[in-house]
């Protein structure tokens, strides 16, 4: 972490701990190597600051306490809430008015109030945006997410509130998807910010084959927009899938160049 002090007039944080290295499970998403490409890609470009671990009262905005107990005993305790701790830093970042990517993981938006599959435990992003709007600091959210997976955690959770709304990017024929983005986001007034479900596991080399890196810059440049817009330039991204390591940080890069400042 000694070079990451770089900032290089880009206005735009990142969220890590070397922590997050550490292979905590055999699943994809906690394989080795994984943070570590994309660190590398962003390190001598941005600014990285460490997050503290989420607190069980954050967690409980979102989950259950039997769900909560459930992850104590799984062994994963520790690394799960220090990821949704990320979402944490990255969503205060935001709302302090500079965009912000939290590079966590386990990822988040396959879990539920009371239920998680797909390498998730926690909902990162969930418990993010609840502990904004708990605090009183926003009202409406707009959620998007961009990876290959629809985060059925994610709209679970805020399936009956209707002051958040949850966007996931479909799959589409090549010219269509973004253009279907864009038109969404055209149409929403008066956001108090927003947060991205940053998967890149719908790339043309990772299991979606499906989108280009230079459509991660389009998505971000869109959101951005978006954003200072609507929200008063607030937004901020955590990262959810994305798994071939060849690609990875070449894809995080892209997107963060057309989310950042
Ligand atoms: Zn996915």
């Amino acid at each position: 972490m000694e070079t990451t002090s770089v900032i290089k007039g880009n206005k735009m944080k990142i969220v890590y701990d070397p922590r997050f290295e550490l292979e905590y499970s055999d699943e994809p998403a906690a394989e080795s190597g994984r943070m570590q490409v994309i660190y590398e890609a962003l390190k001598d470009l941005y600014e990285f600051v460490k997050p503290e671990p989420a607190s069980e009262d954050d967690l409980s905005l979102v989950h259950t306490k039997a769900h909560i107990e459930s992850i104590k005993g799984s062994g994963l305790y520790d690394i799960a809430r220090l990821a949704a701790g990320g979402a944490i830093k990255a969503s205060e970042i935001a709302y302090s008015g500079e965009p912000a990517f939290a590079l966590i993981r386990p990822p988040g938006h396959h879990a539920g109030v009371d239920f998680y599959w797909g390498f998730c435990y926690f909902n990162n992003i969930a418990v993010s945006v609840q502990k904004l709007r708990k605090e009183g600091k926003v009202k409406k959210v707009l959620i998007v997410d961009f990876d290959l997976h629809y985060g059925d955690g994610t709209a679970n959770i805020f399936v009956n509130e209707s002051q958040v709304a949850y966007y996931h990017l479909l799959r589409r024929a090549k010219t269509q998807q973004l253009y279907t983005l864009s038109k969404y986001l055209s149409k929403l007034k008066d956001y108090d910010i927003v947060a991205v479900s940053a998967g890149f596991d719908a790339h043309v080399e990772d299991c979606g084959r499906w989108l280009e890196t230079e459509d991660y810059k389009e998505i971000g440049v869109l959101i951005k927009e978006f954003a200072e817009r609507e929200c008063q330039s607030r937004r901020y991204a955590v990262l959810e899938g994305g798994y071939n390591q060849k690609v990875l940080g070449r894809n995080v890069k892209a997107f963060i160049e057309g989310f950042k400042d």
